[in-house]
C-alpha cells in the first residue's frame, strides 16, 4: 500500500475542518453585521419620539408654559410622543422575546372565530371614528377551531386589524373571514384601503420598513407590527401572505391547522 495515503487523508481532514471553520466565521460575521445594523436602526427609531418630546418640554420650560393654550397643546404632543416610545419598546421586547425563544408557543385547540369577535369589539371605537364598517364576512361559521397559541394569534389579529383600519380611508370597510379547507383554516383580513405598491410588498415584513415613514409614525405605528406577525406565524410553522393592489386595498391571510368543531349546543 501507499505509505503516503494516511498523510493524504489527514490533509483532507484538515481542509474540510478549515472549510467548516470558515463557514462558522462567515456566519458569525453575518450575525455581527445584523446586530450592528439592528442597534443602529433601534437607536434611530428611539431618537425620533425622544427628540420630539424633548422639544416640546424644553419649549415649555423656555416660557411657552405661561400661555395656557400652548401649554395644553405642547403637553398633549409630548404625551403622544412618549406613548409612541412606550409602544416601540413594548414591540421591541415582544420581537426579541419571540426571536430568542423566551416566549414559548402554547399550542392548543381554540375557537378563532370567538377570539376574532373579541378583537373586532376592541377595535369598534377606532373603526367608528373613521366610519369604517368592521365585520365578519358573510357565511362565517359560528365556530372555527384551529390549532395554535391563542394569545399569540390574538396579537396577530390585533396587528392586522389595527393596520387595516390605520391604512384605510374614512367610510370604507374592513372584513375578517375564514376559508375552511380540508385540513387547514385560512384566516384573512381584507380592506379597501390605500394598498401597497408592488415594490414594497416584499419588504413590509422587515422590521422598521414602512411604505411611508412619516405617515406611519403620525398614525402611531412602530414599524414592527408585521415583523412580529411574521415571527409568530413562523413559530406556528406557517406564514403570512399578502395580496395588495396599490390604491385599491389589501388582504393579509395566514393558515393554521384545523381542529374538530364541537357541537355548539350539547345536551
Ligand atoms: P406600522 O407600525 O408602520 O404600521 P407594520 O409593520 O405594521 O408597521 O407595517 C409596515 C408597513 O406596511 C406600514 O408602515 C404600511 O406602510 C404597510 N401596511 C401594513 N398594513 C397595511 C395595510 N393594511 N394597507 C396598506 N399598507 C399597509
Amino acid at each position: 500500500s501507499n505509505p503516503l495515503n494516511p498523510l493524504k487523508r489527514i490533509n483532507e481532514e484538515i481542509f474540510s475542518y478549515a472549510a467548516l471553520k470558515q463557514k462558522e466565521i462567515d456566519e458569525l460575521k453575518k450575525m455581527e453585521a445584523f446586530r450592528r445594523e439592528f442597534i443602529a436602526d433601534v437607536s434611530h427609531e428611539l431618537k425620533t419620539p425622544i427628540f420630539a418630546a424633548q422639544g416640546f418640554v424644553h419649549t415649555l420650560l423656555d416660557g411657552a408654559v405661561k400661555d395656557k393654550s400652548v401649554r395644553t397643546k405642547f403637553l398633549k404632543r409630548a404625551a403622544k410622543s412618549l406613548d409612541g416610545l412606550d409602544m416601540l419598546v413594548q414591540d421591541l421586547l415582544t420581537l426579541s422575546q419571540i426571536e430568542t425563544g423566551e416566549i414559548k408557543m402554547h399550542l392548543e385547540y381554540f375557537d378563532i372565530k370567538n377570539l376574532a369577535e373579541d378583537v373586532l369589539d376592541q377595535f369598534e371605537n377606532k373603526a367608528e371614528r373613521k366610519n369604517i364598517t368592521l365585520s365578519f364576512a358573510k357565511d362565517t361559521p359560528d365556530q372555527v377551531i384551529v390549532h395554535g397559541d391563542w394569545q399569540r394569534i390574538n396579537q396577530v389579529l390585533n396587528n392586522l386589524i389595527s393596520n387595516a383600519i390605520k391604512y384605510s380611508p374614512e367610510d370604507s370597510a374592513v372584513e375578517l373571514g375564514f376559508r375552511v379547507l380540508k385540513n387547514d383554516v385560512v384566516t384573512y383580513v381584507k380592506d379597501n384601503g390605500e394598498g401597497i405598491p408592488s415594490d414594497d410588498v416584499k419588504r413590509i415584513f422587515e422590521r422598521f420598513y414602512r411604505v411611508d415613514k412619516s405617515r406611519s409614525r403620525e398614525k402611531g405605528g412602530t414599524g414592527l407590527g408585521l415583523a412580529i406577525v411574521k415571527h409568530i406565524l413562523e413559530e406556528h410553522k406557517s406564514k403570512i401572505e399578502v395580496k395588495s393592489t396599490y390604491g385599491k386595498g389589501s388582504e393579509f391571510s395566514f393558515k393554521l391547522a384545523k381542529g374538530q368543531s364541537e357541537p355548539l349546543f350539547q345536551k
